[in-house]
């Protein structure tokens, strides 16, 4: 069985070496709404796949971009100073913030959150099964763990400034996920 958990993040970035000039040229900022499917072939004792409850840390990595700059790694040393200089939020990714490389970050970083997870209530073997991340009303992008085969970088490449930081509630979720190996 599959469930689905519904997240809100208004964010902003440029798409480099996208086709449209405007995306390319200009920062600007989306109402972005990111899906995350979970699967699990047996019922907890609460006949729940995994209570919603349960993804705090995975509510606490989204919100990082939340009201953020999506800060490609590859971008200028000049725009990068700029960046940093104007805002105080701050995500640094490894891979250009369009909804395919937010998808495929998410999918890699939620599934060892998922992974991390304690499930203390007879849940299954409960797997991130997709992550659909909608940019605009009218368009997805979606990543599974195929699709991680796209792209090649660690949690490492993922940085995230203290305006952020120093938001989040529970300040051991990031470090406890690089402990996770899948
Ligand atoms: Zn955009």
């Amino acid at each position: 069985m599959i469930i689905r958990k519904k997240f809100r993040f208004e964010g902003a970035h440029i798409v480099r070496n996208c086709t449209s000039k405007r995306c390319r040229e200009n920062i600007h900022g989306h109402s972005y709404e990111v899906e995350i499917f979970l699967k699990s072939d047996k019922l907890d004792n609460g006949f729940m796949v995994m209570d919603f409850i349960l993804l705090e840390n995975v509510a606490e990595f989204i919100h990082c971009f939340d009201h953020s700059y999506t800060l490609w790694d590859k971008e200028t040393d000049d725009v990068k100073s700029a960046i940093y200089t104007i805002n105080n939020r701050v995500a640094e990714i490894p891979v250009s913030p369009s909804a395919e490389g937010y998808a495929l970050l998410f999918f890699f970083v939620i599934n060892r959150i998922i992974s991390d997870t304690k499930l203390i209530n007879g849940e299954g073997n409960v797997k991130l099964h997709a992550v659909r991340v909608h940019e605009t009303q009218s368009g997805y992008a979606e990543a599974s763990a195929e699709d991680l085969n796209l792209v090649s970088f660690t949690l490492n490449d993922i940085k995230f400034t203290e305006g952020i930081i120093k938001e989040w509630k529970n300040k051991k979720w990031w470090i406890q996920i690089f402990q996770i190996k899948s």
